[in-house]
């Protein structure tokens, strides 16, 4: 089958022909037909230092992804899953016994693999998971949307977080899950709903999306944009989705007493913290990593179903669909900053 390997340490990926994935007892095997780039791919592409300490080459990258199951290995319980069923696929796979699993909270998984980072991934035409980390969607849903469950998941993790029904909310960074967390914190029922994004691009997805307020943190001040809105207090909430220690900071410092952060953008290093301010102002910051198992699909599942709204906000961060084979140009396309989520097709 064709797929994009990383064939050896060092920069690059390349497109190779190599054998299809056995479906283990436990697995199913799924014909891939859409998958999402993640920053994640690209910075496996770079061969960054995370990259050099995390990946062991050669390995199938890619962990977003919808298809077809087209095997159900002997071990799966009959009637959870079959051949012919469209799935999203769960990228992170759990042990099941460590304290954690036993206890139902599986994204706390203290030993979880990532598909396309631990693991061969999904940019192929076909892909091995266990059965319980397979989604199953209904048979009419847009490959495209089926694709971006993953990071839909990351925004719905992080936006559910806590209710913010009448809340004044700050959402730092307006990459593709910036932007679905907009559309989260709308039909969740937030009062103001600010972004902060230096891209005008990524300003005008959000904006698309929802947003009351889209502000460029290297020229607008957040406290400005709590005067324009008539808040007086700052935010209730924050959802810092960039990984950028500049827009931490600002937040931190324009939160209202008792108000709550949930940290999903990954910061490149460590980076100092105004703690007086954490304490003194009563702040819970969380950090959220992937999705619950599997109650963040089931909310997903549910505000698509439910809002008009929502799916169109969500399917809109799609931006560029590329054939598998112009791999090259979807990574273009997604370092470049110009795009929502790039979605390759894996049956062209
Ligand atoms: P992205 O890189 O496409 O988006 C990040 C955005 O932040 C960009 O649009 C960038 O212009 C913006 N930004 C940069 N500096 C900023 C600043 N000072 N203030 C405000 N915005 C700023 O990423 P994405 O795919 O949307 O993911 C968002 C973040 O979440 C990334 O940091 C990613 O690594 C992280 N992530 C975490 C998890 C998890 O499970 N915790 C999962 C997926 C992604
Ligand atoms: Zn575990």
């Amino acid at each position: 089958m064709r797929a994009l390997v990383k064939s050896g340490p060092g920069p690059g990926l390349e497109m190779a022909e190599v054998p299809e994935p056995v479906c283990g007892p436990g697995d199913v095997l799924i014909r891939v037909r859409r998958a999402g780039l993640c920053g994640t791919d690209l910075h496996i592409h770079d061969w960054d230092e995370w990259a050099a300490t995390t990946i062991r080459p050669p390995m199938i990258v890619g962990h977003e992804f919808f298809g077809e199951v087209i095997e159900v290995g002997e071990d799966v319980p009959a009637g959870s899953i079959a051949v012919g069923d469209a799935v999203s696929g769960e990228g992170h796979i759990v042990c099941g016994h460590c304290r954690n699993c036993r206890a139902g909270r599986k994204h706390l998984c203290i030993n979880t693999i990532g598909v396309g980072v631990n693991r061969d991934g999904a940019f192929a035409e076909y892909v091995a998971i266990p059965a319980g980390n397979a989604y199953v969607q209904p048979s009419d849903l847009d490959p495209d949307l089926g694709a971006i469950f993953d990071p839909f998941g990351n925004a719905t993790h992080t936006a559910l977080q806590w209710p913010m029904v009448g809340d004044d909310v700050l959402i730092t960074g307006a990459g593709p899950i910036g932007v679905m967390a907009v559309a989260i914190a709308r039909h969740a029922g937030a009062r103001h709903v600010v972004v902060s994004d230096p891209s005008a691009y990524r300003r005008a997805l959000a904006q698309a999306a929802g947003a009351d307020l889209v502000i460029d943190p290297t020229r607008d001040r957040l406290r400005d944009a709590q005067r324009r809105l008539g808040m007086r207090e700052g935010f209730d909430i924050a959802l810092e989705m960039s990984g950028a220690a500049a827009a931490v900071e600002e937040l931190i410092d324009n939160m209202n007493h008792g108000g709550r952060v949930a940290l999903l953008g990954l910061p490149k290093g460590p980076f100092p913290i105004a703690w007086g301010s954490v304490i003194t102002h009563m702040l819970t910051i969380k950090g959220i990593y992937g999705r619950e198992m599997f109650e963040t699909w089931y909310a997903m599942s549910a505000m698509l179903q439910t809002s008009p709204a929502l799916a169109n906000a969500i399917a809109s961060v799609i931006t560029h669909r590329v054939p598998a084979a112009d791999w090259e140009q979807a990574f273009a396309i997604a370092r470049s900053g110009e795009c929502g989520k790039v979605v390759m097709n894996w049956e062209d």
